[in-house]
């Protein structure tokens, strides 16, 4: 696979000299800043009055409505919440100039067919493969989140060209820029939250959780068990892969996982996890998310209110309180 790196952006075919940025959220403020730093004419589009309008003054952005931000800008940066997008993309769309591109962090709205651009605009995608705050902060220090790039329709000849130089404006190319497609990009993204990242491992953790408490073990180790000591091991992945994990843990703690983790995630599983990548392959899901969003979402906030109110939460707070050095991401990028 080809790895695009700052050598392979071409400014010049690129023509890419103003940027909009629609949303000001994880995403668009990072991309817009980082843009900006680039030394590109960077205008975010906003709603007037809406929270994000004076944190962007506040960090010495132009803002404007997203009609108004889009109109005469080479490369028009969607940068919403993905069931926002296409009411945003109405607002927008005649404003956007034949030959212009339309970018998006995430495939999921092209891919599944609820925006459809017309045959004059590039259609591309620039994914950072870590959350705003990290694609800001790497930038700061010279460094840049490695991005995936895919072209859906390319009005122009210079769609790939584009994508590259908006890539290599946000940091992408230090860390590396990989081609993927939208389908590739939408239906794997979709997958690693619902059965690996989030669902997955809240999964995991909650039922361990429960498994203990059930069999009467204090909440409080349980918890620090269960939840607290995920950090560390996922740290040891991110860092070096099984085998470093595998480096720091003791010989019992290898041994458990090499004979009892395939008995906890076996092919049971596995047949779930297809069935799962199956819904999201045939538009099942998306489908099923677009109406629960359009229905004012009734089951999302019961399930998340459940969450929310789970004993781990409760245990976890009082935990978490006594650790002062706890700190996340986005509050070491504020
Ligand atoms: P976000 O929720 O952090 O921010 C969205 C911003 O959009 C808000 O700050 C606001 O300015 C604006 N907005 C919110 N609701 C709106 C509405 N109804 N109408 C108009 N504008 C509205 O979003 P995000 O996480 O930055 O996601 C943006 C895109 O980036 C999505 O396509 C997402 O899939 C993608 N993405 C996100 C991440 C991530 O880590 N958060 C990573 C890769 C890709
Ligand atoms: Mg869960």
């Amino acid at each position: 696979m080809k790895i695009y790196v700052e050598s392979d952006v071409e400014q010049g075919k690129a023509g890419v000299s103003r940027i909009a940025v629609i949303g000001y959220g994880s995403q668009g403020r990072a991309h817009a800043l980082n843009l900006r730093d680039s030394g590109i004419d960077v205008t975010v589009g906003l709603r007037p009055g809406g929270p994000s309008w004076q944190r962007a003054e506040a960090d010495g952005i132009k803002v404007a409505p997203p009609a108004r931000a889009a109109a005469g800008a080479d490369i028009v940066a969607i940068l919403v919440p993905d069931m926002a997008a296409p009411r945003v993309w109405r607002d927008i769309e005649s404003s956007v100039k034949p030959g212009a591109a339309i970018l998006f962090a995430h495939g999921f709205n092209i891919h599944y067919g609820s925006i459809q651009a017309p045959d004059s605009i590039d259609v591309i995608l620039v994914a950072p493969k870590g959350p705003g705050a990290l694609v800001r902060r790497q930038y700061e220090e010279g460094r840049g989140v490695p991005c995936l790039m895919a072209v859906a329709q390319d009005a122009t000849g210079r769609a790939k060209a584009r994508a590259l130089a908006y890539a290599h404006g946000i940091g992408g190319t230090r860390g590396g820029v990989l081609e993927t497609t939208f389908a590739e990009e939408t239906e794997t993204d979709l997958f690693g939250e619902q059965a690996v990242l989030c669902g997955g491992v809240t999964e995991l953790v909650t039922q361990g959780f429960e498994t203990l408490v059930e069999a009467g073990y204090q909440p409080e180790v349980a918890y620090f068990e269960c939840m607290h000591e995920l950090k560390l091991i996922v740290d040891l992945l991110h860092e070096g892969g099984l085998a470093k994990m595998h480096q720091f843990v003791s010989d019992t703690a290898k041994y458990g996982d090499l004979t009892r983790g395939p008995r906890v995630v076996d092919e049971s599983t596995r047949e779930r996890m297809r069935t799962v990548l199956k819904e999201i392959q045939d538009g099942t899901f998306a489908r099923e998310w677009r109406a629960e969003y359009e229905a004012g979402m009734p089951r999302y906030k019961a399930m998340m209110a459940a969450d929310m109110a789970h004993p781990i939460e409760q245990v976890g707070r009082e935990l978490r309180a006594r650790m002062s050095w706890l700190r996340t991401e986005q509050q070491d990028a504020a």
